[in-house]
């Protein structure tokens, strides 16, 4: 099972299980409706992965700890005060169902990374379904690699960002791309999804290769004008 419970104003709190197993918790901005849809659904929890430090991706933690003292918290290096009790930075790690591949994510933070775990990519703020998240570090050349390193998994890969930014992703995508028919059809899709108060996510890494311009560009400059134009549409 994969659900994106919504927070805040647009962030997704993921929660993924295999069949019949605990389930883990991605980024939980806020615990209330971590709490509420695991006893709805009766699920026991396994683990909470944190991708960076801000806080609409772990402020719910110390909550949770508080409701689940148990559950081991993950995280890498730049979470360790906001929570994470297992500093995770690459390689694959284990909890206990489930085999967790960490992919350094540097460039929106410095020490952001995404985990993979069953073909689902939790990839926190670098890949947004139609963009990629903002370089607050100023390392273009860091986000340019980890979109690259995102890039080359599998095109059935499914994308879990954590933001609802679709749309807005579409429309700019839309204005810079020259092959816009991929864009303005998934654009439909996801504007009848929206009305419909429904996540436009997850996504998967093949069709974003058709309708994200930030995973088209090959080389960093084009990167780089791209990345400062969004910031500025
Ligand atoms: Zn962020």
């Amino acid at each position: 099972m994969l659900i994106a419970l919504p927070a805040l104003n647009d962030n997704y709190i993921w929660v993924y299980g295999r069949e019949n197993l605990p389930v883990i918790v991605i980024d939980p901005s806020e615990s209330k409706q971590v709490i509420r849809y695991l006893n709805e659904q009766n699920l026991s929890l396994e683990a909470i992965l944190l991708t960076h430090l801000h806080d609409d991706h772990v402020g719910g933690v110390a909550a949770l700890k508080a409701h689940y003292p148990d559950v081991p918290v993950f995280g890498s290096t730049e979470t360790a005060n906001k929570g994470a009790e297992y500093i995770v930075n690459s390689g694959v790690f284990s909890t206990k169902h489930y085999n967790v591949q960490v992919l350094p994510s540097g460039g929106h933070t410095a020490n952001h990374v995404s985990f993979l775990i069953d073909d689902h990519l939790f990839c926190g703020d670098t890949i947004f379904s139609g963009g990629c998240g903002r370089v607050f570090t100023g390392d273009y050349a860091l986000m340019f690699e980890s979109l690259q390193r995102l890039k080359a998994l599998p095109d059935t890969t499914i994308i879990c960002p954590a933001h609802e930014y679709t749309l807005s992703n579409l429309c700019f995508a839309e204005h810079i791309m020259t092959e816009k028919s991929a864009v303005q059809n998934h654009k439909v899709l996801v504007e009848q999804l929206r009305a419909e108060q429904k996540p436009s996510l997850p996504t998967s890494l093949g069709l974003e290769k058709q309708i994200n311009p930030f995973l088209q560009v090959n080389d960093l400059q084009t990167f780089i004008q791209l990345r400062k134009a969004k910031d500025q549409f």
